[in-house]
C-alpha cells in the first residue's frame, strides 16, 4: 500500500510517499481502507521530532474510512462498517490499524470527509469547554487563532454554552470566518496589543479564561488578559515552544491557574471517547455544528498540506485523500 513516512525529522522534505507491506491487524483492533486523512498541528510536531516517535514511522493521527479486517476479539465493529477515529499514529496511508476502543461508528447522514475534519479538532475544542475549563452562561473567553481548525469549532460550542467570545486572528478573511461563527469580538493580534485590546473589551476585568494554542508570542500576554483566579488553558505551541516559566507569576498576576492538557488525557477511555464524538456527531447532524473543509489534497501531496498548514494560510480543517479515490 502507499503510505507517507518520515525516515528522518526535518520539514516538509522528509515526508516520503512510498509504497510499504499492508499492515495486519492484531487481536484488539481493525485494519479501515481510509478515505479521507485529518491533517492536524500535531503532524508537524511528529514530523519534526518535537514529539518523539520511533523512526521510520507513518505520520497522521485521524482517518476515516471503512473497516476492511478485524481482529479475532474485536466485537463492536464488524467488516463494511463506517468508521473515523483520532489520536492512533499512522492515518497517512491507504490503510490503518486502529485499536478497536478509538474507533467511532459514523452516522450514515455524515460523509467520511465530515468525520475525518470533526474527530481530533472537535474533541479537543470538546474537552476544552466542557472539561478542561467547563464554560458557563456569562463566560468571557479568549480564543487565539480563532479561525483555524479548533478555533472555528471551539468558537460555536463556547456559543452554544452562552459564552461570550473574544478571537484572535491575523487578517480579515479570518475575521470575517470567526465572526460568522459567533464570535461576538475579533482582535487582529498582528496590528493591534491584544492584551490592551482585551482590557477595552472587557472595561478592564479581563476574561475567565484564555484558551492559547499558539504558545511562544502569545503567552506572557494570555496571562495578562485574565481575571484574578482565570484561568489559562495552554493547549499547543503553533508558534513555537514556551520560555521557561517562573510559577511565582501566577500569584503576582492574581492567585491564576495554569493547565497544560493534551487530548489523549481527556478521552482517555472508551466512555469518555464516545461521549465526545457522539455528542459532535449529533450536533453535526442538527447542523448545529457546522465543519468548514478548506482544502483536499491527494494524499502523494502531504508536503504541500503541511506547508499550507504552517504558513497559516488555512482556515479550518485542511484534509488528504488515498489518490485512487
Ligand atoms: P490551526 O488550524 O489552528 O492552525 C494554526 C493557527 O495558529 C494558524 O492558522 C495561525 O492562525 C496560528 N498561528 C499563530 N502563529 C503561528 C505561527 N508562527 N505558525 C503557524 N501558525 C500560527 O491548527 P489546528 O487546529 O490543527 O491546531 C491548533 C493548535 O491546537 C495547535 O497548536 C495544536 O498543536 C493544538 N492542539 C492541541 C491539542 C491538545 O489536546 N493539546 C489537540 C489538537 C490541537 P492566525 O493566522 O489567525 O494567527
Amino acid at each position: 500500500m502507499k503510505a507517507v513516512r518520515v525516515h528522518n525529522f526535518g520539514n516538509t522534505e522528509v515526508l516520503k510517499y512510498e509504497d510499504i507491506t499492508s499492515l495486519e491487524p492484531n487481536e484488539n483492533e481493525a485494519r479501515i481502507k481510509l478515505e479521507a486523512i485529518g491533517v492536524n498541528f500535531i503532524d508537524i510536531y511528529h514530523r519534526k521530532g518535537l514529539y518523539a516517535n520511533k523512526l521510520p514511522f507513518i505520520l497522521g493521527m485521524e482517518g476515516s474510512g471503512i473497516v476492511d479486517k478485524i481482529g479475532k476479539k474485536v466485537s463492536e465493529f464488524n467488516v463494511g462498517d463506517k468508521v473515523a477515529y483520532a489520536m492512533s499514529l499512522g492515518s497517512y496511508a491507504e490503510y490503518s490499524i486502529v485499536p478497536e476502543w478509538k474507533l467511532v461508528k459514523v452516522p450514515k447522514n455524515i460523509d467520511t470527509k465530515v468525520a475525518a475534519a470533526s474527530m481530533l479538532q472537535g474533541m479537543t475544542a470538546h474537552y476544552l469547554t466542557h472539561s478542561a475549563f467547563p464554560l458557563k452562561k456569562g463566560d468571557t473567553i479568549l480564543l487565539h487563532a480563532a479561525a483555524g481548525g479548533v478555533g472555528l469549532l471551539l468558537i460555536q460550542m463556547a456559543k452554544k454554552l452562552e459564552a461570550s467570545v473574544i478571537g484572535t486572528v491575523s487578517t480579515e478573511e479570518k475575521a470575517k470566518l470567526a465572526e460568522e461563527a459567533g464570535a461576538d469580538n475579533i482582535i487582529l493580534y498582528e496590528k493591534k496589543d491584544f492584551e490592551q485590546e482585551v482590557k477595552n473589551i472587557t472595561n478592564n476585568k479581563g476574561v475567565d479564561v484564555v484558551y492559547d494554542s499558539v504558545g511562544e508570542t502569545t503567552f506572557n500576554k494570555s496571562l495578562n488578559c485574565l481575571k484574578t483566579r482565570g484561568m489559562l488553558v495552554s493547549f499547543g505551541q503553533s508558534s513555537g515552544a514556551i520560555p521557561k516559566f517562573d510559577v511565582s507569576l501566577l500569584s503576582e498576576k492574581g492567585s491564576l491557574f495554569l493547565t497544560r492538557p493534551t487530548l489523549s488525557n481527556y478521552a482517555a477511555n472508551r466512555e469518555e471517547l464516545l461521549l465526545r464524538a457522539n455528542n459532535i456527531f449529533s450536533w453535526i447532524s442538527k447542523k448545529e455544528l457546522k465543519i468548514r473543509i478548506h482544502k483536499t489534497y491527494p494524499l502523494s501531496e502531504a508536503k504541500k498540506a503541511h506547508e499550507e498548514l504552517e504558513s497559516r494560510k488555512s482556515t479550518g480543517k485542511i484534509l488528504l485523500e488515498p489518490n485512487d479515490s
